[in-house]
């Protein structure tokens, strides 16, 4: 049978809810041969999946992804099979999870004001003693078992999300220094998700000749929030710019409507040529 893979999974050490091992076992039984573990801004969980992974026969392909701004718009960055233990990569993360655990202070601080009394201790509590990295699905999370939203998607419209009366930006990165950040560890660039980009102001087509300007060397086609012609379009796109194709899940666990874990499935000979591409070729 043709091997595959699932390219773009979180773990409870940023914002999904499901621990590395978790992770593993549940790729596992969704007969996964490979996946990435791509967590938002650390590498933390990366080891003791591999630990897991080898009693379970999944392969696991170090992964992050990281922020970045163009125009004051959003854009994520995935990087593959990095050195995720190269000091100066690792350094790199621990300012990147610090800035983040002042902006989510932040925001609590601004819900106060509105009234919405939540504790930093609590949100600490939701995010779990393994995360790194707090982001505003925790938030999100902490608003809903407070009470305060009826689900995690309205605590998005009506505080946090972005333009919304609590929504702190992150620090971000230029879409260079991401680059450089994932190249310098020896890994592999990748647009992630490119639906979610905002196009008002620059059509994805401009975005893209930025990006490759700035050396981002592949583009997540396929993604859970990709439809078929989504897909598509993207995969144009790769052809006529000469990218890597990629694609995944972008698994939260429980902490999205669904698992997703599986449910984007990409052939391995993808990930045979993100490794040729790659410094280590681990
Ligand atoms: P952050 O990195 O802290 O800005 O948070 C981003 C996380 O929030 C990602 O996991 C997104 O998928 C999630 N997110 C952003 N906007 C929404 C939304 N409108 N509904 C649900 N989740 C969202
Ligand atoms: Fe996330
Ligand atoms: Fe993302
Ligand atoms: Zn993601």
């Amino acid at each position: 049978m043709q091997k595959v893979a699932d390219l773009h999974v979180h773990t409870n050490v940023s914002d999904s809810t499901f621990s590395p091992e978790k992770v593993v076992r549940y790729a596992r039984m969704q007969r996964l041969d490979a996946i990435a573990i791509t967590d938002h801004d650390t590498c933390a969980a990366i080891a003791p999946a591999i630990i897991t992974a080898k009693d379970a026969g999944v392969e696991i392909i170090p992964g992050v992804e990281l922020t970045a701004e163009i125009d004051d718009d959003e854009i994520h960055i995935l990087g593959y099979f990095i050195d995720w233990q190269d000091s100066l990569f690792t350094k790199k993360l621990e300012e990147l999870c610090r800035a983040r655990k002042e902006r989510a202070k932040e925001i609590l601080r601004r819900l106060n004001g509105q009234g919405i009394d939540l504790k930093y201790e609590d949100l600490l509590e939701i995010a779990g003693s393994n995360s790194d990295s707090l982001g505003r699905l925790h938030i999100a999370n902490l608003l809903y078992k407070k009470g305060k939203v009826s689900c995690v998607k309205e605590a998005f419209t009506k505080y946090i999300g972005n333009n919304s009366p609590a929504y702190v930006k992150k620090f971000k990165l230029s879409p260079k220094e991401a680059v450089d950040i994932i190249k310098d560890a020896g890994g592999v660039s990748v647009l992630a998700h490119p639906k979610t980009i905002n196009t008002e102001i620059k059509p994805l087509k401009d975005i893209l000749k930025i990006l490759i300007n700035d050396g981002i060397q592949g583009i997540e086609v396929y993604h859970s929030d990709h439809n078929t012609r989504d897909s598509n379009e993207f995969k144009k796109l790769a052809e006529e710019y000469g990218l890597l194709i990629t694609g995944g899940s972008d698994c939260h666990g429980l902490g999205k409507k669904e698992v997703l874990l599986g449910k984007v499935k990409v052939p391995y000979e993808l990930v045979e040529k993100l490794r040729s591409a790659s410094r280590l070729k681990i």
